[in-house]
């Protein structure tokens, strides 16, 4: 077939950060885009968010999601408001996941753009939201759910197949075959020893790999989180104080909850009042039961997590929870303190040293996680500073994320290696450690791309 003879990968996104992930397969008529992320972070990455698309949104035949997170699916809502009609493919649990992720992001951004026209502080006249709740549920409308492992056509002679990831509930690796050519996206790869996901499937042969690179220059610790979570949460009751966890609502607030209700029946920690701040993570809970085959929990499990917090679902709860005081312990979203409900509470409780602030997964740079966690005191929340004086404490242990070993150890059991590896979803240190490690331990080929990079997929280099 004439139009597969040069399949086109454009990085659109997912090169440098870890977010904004997008990539773009040209077959030479038609264009499939594999993730539709929002960038997170940095000013300069945000503002890519406002940037149009290379290619006009409806020259876009199809999406395909590797999971629910917003780094990889938070521009779906401009993209079919901006014309893209197509058909949007997931996995069952990604498309409910993100049911609620994508109307959560767009009333996030309506009421952060109304924030930002009350106090005058944007330079758009009126501030107008990147998309809103509106556009999300519309964007919803589009989506296709397949099971793992079913095999179907996406465009004309290009068939896609989605693999357990591991990371999250309904994430996955998308495998995709162009005329031949079997083209691998990693999505974001899972643990082996998670505690609340089964491991990632083993990677085939491939023409070409692109691998995401979050922890590429970082190994997790070996110890259990839970102790550190168990000790932290002991020290800091001790003296009364606030524990404020904050953690991805999706993923991250499940395995945190399982911690500590493991910890209590040991009789590890005190049984201190649990706050789970998040309307979002409640509901996602629910989601998570539904699909049993894909994680670990059990019915004991959900009623010992869901049986110690008490759930925060409106705002009115949740600004009680700031005149409360401790002891208590609230997991709140944003993961990276970049929105949410938690920068209520960081201002309410971050300047008193009684109390302690968790970070329990990665920090994209630019965010407020990533300066906390590199030592800056001084945080601006709502247009107020605010002086963190409370213990600061990241606990990488608790990551949905492959670390570096696993990553390499992942890729060492294909069965031959990829003719070409893209490194993708990093910063650049993270990006660069993990191409050092797959060119010297694996003897691959492997490079990171540039931003809005075009790489030849028949001849890839
Ligand atoms: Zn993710």
């Amino acid at each position: 077939m004439t139009r597969h003879q040069h399949p086109s990968l454009r990085f659109l996104g997912g090169t440098g950060t870890v977010t904004g992930s997008k990539y773009l397969l040209d077959t030479g008529g038609q264009r499939i885009l594999v993730d539709c992320g929002l960038f997170q972070g940095f000013k300069q990455l945000r503002d890519r968010n406002r940037t149009p698309l290379p290619v006009p949104a409806a020259s876009i035949d199809a999406v395909v999601i590797t999971h629910a997170h917003l780094d990889h699916t938070g521009y779906l809502p401009a993209l079919v408001r901006d014309g893209f009609t197509g058909p949007i493919h997931s996995s069952k649990g990604t498309a409910q996941l993100c049911s609620l992720l994508l109307l959560d992001s767009g009333h996030l951004l309506e009421e952060e753009a109304r924030f930002a026209a009350h106090k005058g502080s944007s330079i758009h006249h009126p501030p107008l939201p990147l998309y809103t709740a509106a556009d999300a549920a519309r964007s919803l409308k589009s989506f296709r759910t397949h099971e793992f492992d079913e095999r179907f056509e996406v465009a004309d002679g290009v068939d896609v197949t989605l693999i357990p990831a591991g990371h999250i509930l309904g994430a996955s690796q998308v495998h995709l075959g162009i005329g031949g050519t079997g083209i691998h996206f990693t999505g974001d790869l899972g643990r082996p020893d998670d505690p609340l996901m089964y491991p990632p499937r083993g990677l085939d042969s491939v023409d070409v790999l692109v691998t995401e690179s979050t922890y590429g220059n970082r190994n997790h610790s070996p110890e259990d989180p839970g102790e550190e979570l168990g000790n932290l949460v002991t020290r800091v009751a001790k003296r009364g104080g606030v524990v404020l966890i904050a953690a991805f609502a999706v993923g991250r607030a499940e395995s945190i909850l399982l911690s500590l209700s493991r910890l209590l029946a040991k009789g590890k920690i005190p049984a201190v009042p649990v706050f789970l701040n998040s309307p979002m993570a409640i509901d996602a809970s629910l989601i998570y039961q539904q699909h049993r085959e894909e994680h670990r929990l059990s019915d004991k499990d959900f009623s010992a997590m869901y049986g110690l917090a008490t759930l925060t679902r409106t705002a009115d709860e949740s600004k009680l929870l700031n005149l409360r005081g401790g002891p208590m312990i609230i997991i709140s979203a944003s993961g990276m303190l970049s929105g949410g409900r938690i920068l209520h509470h960081l201002s309410a409780y971050g300047e008193d040293p009684k109390n302690a602030i968790v970070l329990a997964g990665y920090q994209a740079g630019g965010t407020r996680g990533a300066a906390l966690e590199g030592g800056q005191r001084t945080l601006k929340i709502y247009g107020e500073y605010v002086q963190i004086r409370a213990e600061v404490v990241s606990m990488d242990g608790f990551s949905a994320h492959a670390d570096s070993n696993t990553l390499i150890g992942w890729m060492k059991e294909a069965p031959t290696a990829p003719r070409m590896t893209y490194i993708t979803h990093g910063e650049p240190e993270a990006a660069d450690a993990l191409r050092l490690r797959i060119k010297h331990e694996l003897g691959w080929r492997a490079r990171v791309p540039e931003h809005l990079e075009t790489v030849n997929l028949r001849n890839p280099s």
